[in-house]
């Protein structure tokens, strides 16, 4: 800028002075007078400091800083952002990004009142479940199926509404945490359950649940171990051999499948995890798994399985604090119809297709976008396509990772400027999170969707000073 340019001001002016600015009253109009007001304040005070210490001050910079503030204020906090950390399903990245399809759904039902608890062809109330009942049903093989907030919810209603003072019998190798604060034992205290633990870490038998077996039993608890597995010297009792134990002695057998996936995944070059379907077939009273993991939809809870369980659920006055609203059920259903073809899956729903990509299509992504990259970040960084292993996340195959590519930026001093680099990165219009390893920030590409935002993005990239 133009020495010229900067007049310090000798006196600055009052707040209700600047609010009669001209540039100031666009303000006004666009965010209001008390936001606007505010801003100024905030503003003044800010140059009188600085004016102290012999800041030259103009007009034209108040104004600008004023409208930063605002549109700073005006702006989410709850970020659109680009996850090139590597892990597709990031819990603290919101997990799955829904498809068209679904989003399309959501919004209709935002916008408009809808046939959330009425029966169209009766004219009378109907049931929120019915929405996606048949669906579920019919890609699952379930008798039976309803829906809340996410599987956390569904585990807790479930225990309370079978094993409230009674005993929950469950695997040592198999009592999970999984982030948070989403401990088995902690979560059936909660739901009323005394937990009835069997076996040991790395063994347990079908004698072990035999044994425990008793008048006060109220459930046999089968959890997948998402976030970790146990190898060497295991034993444990399979889902088929377990729903024998439990009906030979009339007591439910629940299997928590966590992240739970509709289709088997080896179509889509991964390892096959046991799909809903089978856990059925196997012979669980009910299932539960997530909408936001491998499926691919909103946060949401399933539990499918007998119709009579599924009732006693519905019958539980717990439900009503843990059902899910109109706009993630519309987001569910167009999620699961996507299911009812298979073969587009990996088109339709995003999730899939970051899975599904191959390493070949994401290098090639990468080797176009380094120069762009290191056109942005000038001569202090070396950047590199490198190749790297993508993670599923949010305990689905959690010893699995799939080969992808990326571009790893090694700043020159080491640690502390990779640090400032991955900062630099987060405080992007639309931040950029990569995985900081050994001395580089590194960007795996295979969740990045649209390129031309993300050029655009890097085109504000300002690092090492402007
Ligand atoms: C993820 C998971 C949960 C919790 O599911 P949310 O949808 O995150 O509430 C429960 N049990 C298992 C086995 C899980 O993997």
């Amino acid at each position: 800028m133009a020495e010229a340019a900067v007049s310090p001001l000798r006196h600055l002016p009052s707040v209700d002075r600047f609010l009669r600015h001209p540039d100031i009253l666009v303000l006004v109009e666009r965010y209001g007078r008390a936001e606007t007001t505010q801003a100024v304040r905030e503003t003044l005070a800010a140059v009188r400091e600085e004016a102290r210490s012999g800041v030259g001050i103009d007009e034209a910079m108040i104004t600008a800083s004023v409208l930063s503030r605002l549109a700073a204020r005006a702006g989410p906090r709850l970020r659109p952002l680009f996850n090139l950390t590597g892990t597709v399903l990031h819990t603290n990245l919101g997990r799955a990004i829904l498809a068209e399809e679904a989003i399309a759904a959501a919004t209709d039902a935002m916008r408009q009142a809808v046939s959330l608890e009425f029966d169209l062809a009766g004219g009378k109330r109907g049931e929120r479940d019915d929405h996606v009942r048949a669906l579920v049903c019919e890609l699952t093989g379930a008798e039976d199926a309803t829906l809340v907030n996410n599987n956390a919810a569904a585990v807790l209603l479930v225990l309370n509404t079978l094993s409230q003072d009674k005993e929950a019998i469950v695997s040592r190798g198999e009592l999970i945490e999984i982030g948070g604060a989403f401990r088995m034992p902690e979560i059936m205290a909660r739901a009323g359950a005394r937990l009835r633990e069997i076996g040991t870490t790395n063994r347990t038998h079908a004698r072990d649940y035999a044994d425990a077996l008793c008048p006060e039993t109220g459930l046999i608890l089968k959890v997948h171990t998402s976030n970790y597995r146990i190898e060497g010297f295991t034993a444990e009792v399979g889902a088929r051999d377990l729903a024998a134990i439990a009906h030979r002695h009339n007591v439910p057998l629940v299997n928590d499948l966590g992240s739970g996936t509709l289709v088997d995944l080896s179509r889509f070059g991964l390892r096959k995890e046991p799909t809903v379907r089978e856990a059925v077939e196997e012979g669980a009273d009910l299932v539960t798994f997530s909408g936001d993991k491998l499926l691919g939809g909103p946060q949401a809870g399933f539990i499918v399985g007998r119709k009579d369980l599924i009732a006693a659920i519905n019958r539980n006055p717990m439900k009503r604090a843990l059902r899910v609203d109109k706009v993630r059920l519309a987001a569910c259903e167009a999620t699961l119809k996507l299911y009812r073809d298979p073969d587009r899956l990996a088109h339709r729903l995003p999730t899939m297709r970051f899975l599904a990509r191959p390493a070949e299509e994401i290098r090639q992504q990468a080797e176009h976008l380094l120069p762009v990259l290191a056109d942005a970040l000038g001569g202090d960084v070396v950047a590199d396509v490198v190749p790297c292993r993508s993670q599923i996340g949010s305990g689905a195959l959690p010893l699995d990772t799939i080969a992808s590519f990326g571009l790893s930026l090694k700043p020159e001093g080491g640690g502390r400027a990779v640090e400032e680099l991955s900062a630099a990165f987060r405080r992007l219009p639309q931040p950029v999170i990569g995985r900081v390893a050994e001395g580089a920030l590194v960007f795996d590409l295979r969740c990045l969707d649209d390129e031309a935002c993300f050029r655009q993005t890097l085109l504000s990239l300002r690092y090492g000073g402007s």
